[in-house]
């Protein structure tokens, strides 16, 4: 259920007015609903209720510490893919041994730390990175547990910059030379072999190519099984999709996704990783942000808002469609705006031709549905600091990070030496 509803006509995130938060933070900003994140972790794990398994929250989609502080509590591990990440994980309270590592180029530091760390996985990628991992483990006198991704090449209907499980992309080893590289990561002194990993794309909402993939597991399950080589750990990915355009889209059927599982995998006996990132945060957030100027045309007509494509990078990146909501409900005549932002880009737009009420100078409207992957793909390109976020649960809430300054982000450069004496 959605806890961005108007009350009063004013939009709220649970029991918070957006406006009343605008009045002591000002936007644009990100906020989100810490009670959304937990019902959304909360009806995961009732799914997959009495099936063996964690779920290992996609730390990419949503690092900041509350949200990471909020799932940890609930008991979620998490899934990362940088030295970054994973401190970030760590710092949440998240333990080490719910911990995987994914990513197709994992450092030889990197690896290091995890290994200290005694993380629970690494989700290994090459055969190059094998050997890395082997060679670090020796080093570190400790033995590191793997699971192998494999690409399943499964054919995912979803955006082509994010589907991940097909032969063409960079992402596992291919099927055919899967069962080699357990053979040979199998034989290597520093790798403790535990699990098969496979995660064919993102915002899924047909839950049908899952089967295909995790059938693949299940052989390569069996070929290991005849070869000795035991699992014990299935690591299914993340990929599950939210609902960002009602008129279009539909949820993923999850009593459907339980049941490929069972069907597919049960017989094994395995721990089942899940590594959701979307569908955990991604209808938790919306961004925050004030019209600049309406500007009418006799083709168009613009709402140029004060978030712009640095902030909030889907819609120039991936084409993203996302509802745009007005914070105040008004009944004014409706027209139809592109909405953009100021970054002297083209790309710069959120929306085109979307009907909404007549809106102008200081209004407030919401981006919504940018709980994953608005963030922390931030930027600050024009000189645009990173902008704030902030965390409601209940009636209260909280900034849980400050928007930067421009000090700070200019502060970062230096000039050098030999350039000052010369002026
Ligand atoms: C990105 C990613 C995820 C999370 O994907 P969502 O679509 O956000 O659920 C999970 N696992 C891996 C390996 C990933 O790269």
């Amino acid at each position: 259920m959605s806890e961005f509803n108007y009350k009063s006509n004013r939009l709220h995130v649970e029991n918070v007015a957006i406006n009343a938060i605008q009045q002591s933070i000002p936007t644009p900003f990100y906020v989100y609903s810490a009670t959304m994140i937990e019902n959304n972790f909360l009806s995961l794990q009732s799914r997959l209720s009495d099936l063996n398994h964690l779920i290992c929250f996609a730390v990419k989609a949503n690092s900041n510490q509350a949200v990471l502080r909020t799932l940890a509590a609930l008991g979620s591990g998490a899934d990362v893919v940088s030295l970054g990440e994973l401190k970030r994980a760590l710092h949440a309270g998240i333990h080490a041994q719910k911990i995987v590592f994914s990513g197709v180029g994992k450092t030889a530091k990197e690896i290091e730390y995890a290994i200290e760390q005694g993380i629970f996985q690494f989700n290994v990628e090459s055969v190059a990175e094998l050997h890395n991992i082997n060679a670090v483990a020796l080093k570190c006198n400790k033995k590191a547990h793997i699971a192998i991704r494999i690409n399943p090449d499964v054919a995912v209907d979803t955006h082509a910059k994010i589907t991940t499980g097909s032969a063409e992309n960079k992402f596992g080893i291919s099927y055919q030379h899967a069962l080699d590289t357990f053979v040979l990561a199998d034989s290597l002194p520093g790798i403790t072999v535990q699990g098969i990993h496979v995660h064919i794309g993102s915002q899924i909402t047909d839950v049908t190519p899952f089967r295909a993939a995790f059938k693949r597991v299940a052989d390569l399950y069996k070929q290991l099984e005849t070869l000795g080589i035991n699992i014990n750990v299935l690591d299914l990915g993340g990929g599950l999709g939210i609902c960002y355009d009602p008129e279009n889209d539909k949820l993923p059927n999850m009593n459907e996704y339980r049941q490929i599982i069972e069907d597919e995998l049960s017989q094994f006996n395995c721990k089942y990783i899940v590594e959701p990132g979307r569908s955990l945060t991604a209808d938790t957030g919306c961004l925050v942000s004030t019209v600049i100027y309406d500007k009418l045309g006799s083709d168009r007509n613009f709402l140029i808002i004060n978030a712009a494509m640095n902030d909030f990078a889907r819609p120039s990146l991936y084409d993203a469609y996302h509802r745009i909501s007005p914070v105040i409900e008004s009944n004014k005549p409706r027209k139809k705006y592109d909405i953009v932002g100021p970054v002297c880009e083209s790309g710069d737009t959120f929306a085109v031709a979307r009907t909404l009420p007549e809106l102008e100078s200081g209004d407030l409207v919401v981006i919504r549905d940018c709980g994953a992957y608005g963030a922390v793909m931030s930027g600050t390109y024009n000189t645009r600091p990173l902008i704030a976020e902030v965390m409601v649960k209940g009636d209260q809430f909280a900034v849980i990070r400050e928007r930067q300054s421009l000090d700070d982000l200019i502060n970062l450069d230096q000039i050098p030496n030999w350039l000052i004496s010369s002026t």
